[in-house]
């Protein structure tokens, strides 16, 4: 068949989206087995990264690059192999996807040309709002003698165009005007964007707005934390960070002087107590609709400590549990352990596993408040404002009158009925918490365990054992496992073997499932990481008396058989019923379910 020019450079606004790429005729009239135009594109894009000398391409995956180009597979599997193997990486592909399109690679502020300048300031501005929210600079505007916009070139980090942001880019232009799209580095369209702020703006105001900026893009982007990072390497800048759905996504880089404004404006806000540099320091403030705690640490620089900050945002509100993912047989043994009129309800998991969210949840539906019933939190920090409850202390571990352990006996001495602990992290704390239960209250707390197993062994390193576990009403361990995007998630018609493997696992049938897989370059909905969302993988024990007796005579050897004589299964087992469902994939499990994990790592 006809060779095409390596290099075919794309109509303004084809690409890889859902427009197909023009192929000539000759093409289609060509001898042997024909490309699509998609296949086409990912073959051109295989031989760009296999003859680039400075695209990073190090000499493993050249020779992973060379046999993709001479496999007789699926290029665009093959593309996507790669990435999810993490041979090449996204900016390596969009890097080649513009050298596909003869575009222009914006790869530090002085790639910027000076015509752009102008335009951040000429551009209508929800244009304006639109393309700062989505880090895209506006490279050049062409218009006609008549001052018809006829050519809108835009540079952004994607190598694949997202057809919503690019209609609502169109919107400002005339449908005659063609739009060419460009690479720009992330890090450079920020830099972009911060340029334009801080111009004709004192130094106070700067903070304001940066602070303001970087809170409302937290929120857009539904972050839970926002990390604010001096460089370890001791360079004049630091980097915002933002946490979305458990993984830190950097965000923008801003100067040292910024960092130090940022500082002293968070620190107004949140009236926190002048110290020392030197010492940590903590707060709160209220913001955008949302209570923020922050966290300043030193950090050792090279001319002494930069604050590295935290700015944590609580979600007030509680979700029911049907929100939360758990199934109805699930939810079913957490609310009728919450309607016990005593006893202790046990969450246990890592740090981010959606603990707190899940007690409020189950004290919730319980709905002891409209019982006339007394519901007490004590907490680090108190998170959920739910009406009913009657009252909520906060712990300060710094102060000898409002350590957990105080605000817990001080709690009892008012009888609430209900109490919500934060944690349970020590012996003293632990038989508190099994007194409350003896004398008629019902307590949720958390421990810091891996599994609800594993939390028969902790009680017992605390002291708590025997009969004592006759007070639990039940053991929660989860994790939160991401959702697929349901934007852009792929079906996977056939299962590949390691859904296989996890469904065999945990004895969960393949017949019926509606498997997807996660879209590795993901899209503007899921700010490209395939993912939205998380949603709860749990197990849940109730100590049967045969586990009471075992924890009597200090016998654990068959706690695993006597926990699934309760009813126990692992979390990894509704992890898999999500999967089966369509809501997450295998490849999720593999680094969130525990033993998945420690397969992966030794297997
Ligand atoms: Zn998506």
């Amino acid at each position: 068949m006809p060779q095409q020019p390596e290099n075919q450079p794309q109509q303004g606004s084809s690409g890889m989206g859902a427009t197909p790429i023009s192929i000539t005729p000759t093409a289609q009239a060509g001898i042997g087995p024909e490309l699509s135009p998609r296949e086409e594109l990912y073959q051109s894009l295989l031989k760009i990264l296999h003859n680039a000398t400075d695209l990073g391409i190090d000499r493993v995956a050249h020779g992973h690059l060379e046999a993709s180009l001479t496999n007789p597979g699926s290029k665009q599997l093959l593309v996507r192999d790669l990435i999810n193997q993490k041979i090449i990486n996204r900016v390596q592909l969009a890097r080649a996807f513009a050298r596909h399109n003869r575009a222009r690679e914006l790869l530090s502020i002085l790639d910027i040309p000076t015509e752009a300048q102008a335009l951040r300031q000429d551009i209508h501005p929800r244009l304006r709002s639109l393309l700062r929210r989505e880090r895209i600079i506006p490279v050049s505007i062409k218009k006609d003698e008549a001052g018809n916009v006829t050519d809108v070139h835009l540079a952004h980090d994607s190598p694949m165009r997202d057809l919503v942001l690019e209609t609502n880019v169109r919107e400002f232009f005339p449908a005659t005007a063609v739009l060419h799209w460009h690479f720009s580095l992330r890090e450079v369209a920020g830099a972009y964007w911060m340029a334009g702020e801080s111009e004709n703006i004192d130094s106070d105001m700067e903070a304001e707005a940066l602070l303001d900026r970087v809170i409302t893009n937290a929120i857009d982007a539904r972050s839970s934390d926002i990390h604010i990072d001096p460089s370890i390497k001791g360079e004049p800048r630091a980097i915002i960070k933002y946490r979305i759905d458990g993984f830190v996504h950097p965000k923008e880089v801003i100067t040292t002087e910024q960092l130090e404004r940022l500082r002293v404006r968070i620190e107004n806000l949140a009236r926190m107590p002048k110290v020392n540099l030197n010492y940590a320091n903590k707060g709160a403030f209220t913001r955008s609709g949302y209570d923020w705690r922050v966290q300043i640490q030193p950090h050792a620089g090279r001319l002494g400590p930069v604050p590295r900050i935290v700015l944590r945002r609580l979600q007030p509100d509680v979700m029911p549990l049907e929100v939360l993912g758990y199934p109805q047989d699930f939810i079913d043994k957490i609310k009728s352990a919450s309607s016990s009129p005593n006893g202790v309800v046990f969450w246990t998991g890592p740090t981010g596993s959606g603990k707190t969210e899940a007690i409020h949840s189950a004290v919730v539906s319980a709905n002891p408040m409209a019982k006339g019933l007394s519901v007490h939190t004590i907490e680090d920090p108190p998170e959920k404002r739910v009406p009913g409850y009657a009252v909520q202390m906060e712990i300060a571990s710094e102060d000898p009158n409002r350590t957990g352990l105080q605000l817990l006996k001080s709690s009892l001495r008012a009888d609430p009925d209900v109490v919500i602990f934060g944690e349970v992290r020590d012996s003293e704390m632990a038989k508190l918490v099994f007194e409350a239960a003896n004398t008629g209250h019902l307590v949720f707390t958390t421990l810091h365990t891996n599994t609800a197993i594993d939390a028969i062994a902790r009680l017992e390193e605390l002291g708590i054992n025997g009969f004592l576990l006759s007070y639990v009403r039940g053991i929660a361990a989860q994790r939160l496992v991401r959702r697929l995007c349901g934007h852009c998630k792929v079906p996977m018609p056939e299962p590949d073997d390691y859904t296989r493997y996890v469904f065999d696992r945990y004895g969960v049938p393949l017949q019926g499932a509606n498997l997807f897989s996660s879209n590795p370059e993901g899209c503007a909905n899921c700010n490209y990481t395939g993912y939205y969302g998380r949603i709860a993988a749990a197990e849940w024990l109730k100590p049967t008396k045969e586990i009471v007796q075992a924890s009597t005579d200090r016998n654990y050897a068959d706690l695993e058989d006597m926990a699934r004589r309760a009813g126990w299964q692992p979390m990894g087992r509704m992890a898999t019923q999500h999967v089966r469902n369509g809501i997450t994939d295998a490849a999720e499990l593999s680094t969130k379910i525990l033993e998945l994990a420690a397969e992966s790592l030794t297997g």
